[in-house]
């Protein structure tokens, strides 16, 4: 039973989001290009989604009044960024249909328990140890180093994380992170990186994007190369595999991203653990994503809308190679102002940028995607983008 937007009714159907960030704001604009009105609780007076939304709810995440407001509001409710409190949507799932609900945003939320669900479904993750305690951390095995410590929470685009080659590096890390909850993994010989995007339906049917291969800088996504032949046939139907039996195992209802790593094929690591790695989910669409809203017939914005309101899941068909280039703060810093009309003279670019007002280092200001004819005229262009973006 789907609640489609009812046009000429007198009654409109709002969706609400909690977050109004970049996704949030594409989130809502596939909502209102099928009629439907949508609310944004985020704390921010002014963000992207907030902006362009019908009603913004500017309360804290686990502000009673603001949730009371948006459940009052909104026929169901999405999440736009996975720190989110889950305890917001515990409250507002017991009178809203949420998706993704509390429990899978829960997981997401912490690599302790997101690399736990990942083992529960028998898909390879790389060696790990989780360090709660001085003990456990004098526990790891020799084998894990060098390895990467991560925070159990909150990390994001790399923050939170740190290289270290010795147990002195470890122990000083983990002092470093303030002796917060944390994983060690072994630092695996990476060939490349790629992701999988899903949609999962009340009823558990899940549709899929190909996946994409993904550069990223400084610990940030960079470039999203979508095409077929972007990584070898063979490793194809097995992300897509593991992505959906990771959604089907947290009975998941909204759009997941799981980001794998592909190993080097003649590393010791591939020959013992096989040549793909999962590395984490995002329980939301991803930035490695945005490609589809112009590459394909169903964007993953328009999956999110389909999924929480019980719409038609259709297996989306990408009709044009692409390439996804994002676009930092950086472009923007000291007064400077990207070369637009000399990058939109490029045939087959489609700019998007998420209104954020102010540019600083590192910062997600918007993306370009380029579609064309042939995966050769779109390398060619989004290379001829970023010669000209520096
Ligand atoms: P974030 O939440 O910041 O995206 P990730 O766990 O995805 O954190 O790590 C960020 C990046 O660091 C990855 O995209 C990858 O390039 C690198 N990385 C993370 N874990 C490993 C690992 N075990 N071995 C090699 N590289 C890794
Ligand atoms: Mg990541």
């Amino acid at each position: 039973t789907g609640t489609a937007a009812t046009a000429g009714s007198g009654q409109q159907t709002t969706l609400g989001v909690m977050g109004g960030g970049q996704l949030g704001r594409m989130f809502v604009q596939a909502a209102q290009a099928m009629g439907y009105f949508t609310a944004v609780l985020d704390p921010d007076v002014i963000s992207p989604a907030g902006l362009v939304s019908h009603y913004h709810i500017q309360s804290d995440y686990l502000d009673q009044q603001g949730l009371a407001q948006l459940m009052q509001r909104c026929a169901a409710i999405t999440t736009e960024f996975e720190n989110v409190p889950a305890p917001a949507l515990v409250t507002l799932g017991a009178h809203r249909p949420v998706a993704p609900g509390a429990e899978a945003v829960g997981i997401a939320q912490d690599r302790i328990k997101e690399k736990a669900h990942f083992v529960r479904c028998g898909v390879p993750v790389a060696p790990y140890a989780v360090i709660e305690s001085a003990a456990q951390l004098a526990a790891v095995a020799d084998d894990l180093l060098p390895g990467i410590l991560k925070t159990a929470r909150l990390g994001y685009d790399g923050k939170g994380q740190l290289r270290v080659s010795s147990r002195a590096e470890l122990a000083a890390a983990w002092d470093e992170l303030k002796n917060v909850a944390c994983v060690l993994e072994k630092m695996l010989p990476l060939q490349a990186e790629c992701s999988v995007i899903v949609a999962r339906g009340w009823d558990g049917s899940c549709v899929n994007f190909a996946p994409q291969l993904n550069l990223h800088r400084d610990g940030i996504l960079a470039v999203t190369q979508a095409y077929e032949g972007n990584m070898p046939s063979a490793l194809v139907q097995q992300a897509v595999e593991a992505t959906k039996s990771i959604a089907n195992e947290l009975r998941y209802v909204g759009v997941l991203c799981v980001e794998f790593f592909l190993l080097q094929d003649d590393s010791k690591a591939a020959q013992t653990l096989g040549s793909l790695i999962v590395n984490e989910m995002a329980p939301r669409p991803h930035n490695s994503g945005h490609y589809t809203l112009d590459a394909c017939d169903l964007s993953q914005f328009d999956l999110q809308v389909r999924t929480l309101t019980g719409l038609p899941l259709l297996q989306p068909r990408q009709h044009s190679p692409a390439i996804m280039l994002n676009l930092l703060g950086d472009l923007w810093i000291d007064g400077a102002s990207p070369p637009w009309d000399q990058v939109l003279a490029l045939p087959g670019a489609h700019l998007h940028l998420y209104g954020k007002l102010k540019a600083s280092k590192g910062r997600k200001m918007g993306h370009l995607t380029f579609t064309g004819a042939t995966v050769a005229e779109v390398r060619a262009t989004a290379l001829a983008a970023a010669r000209l973006l520096g």
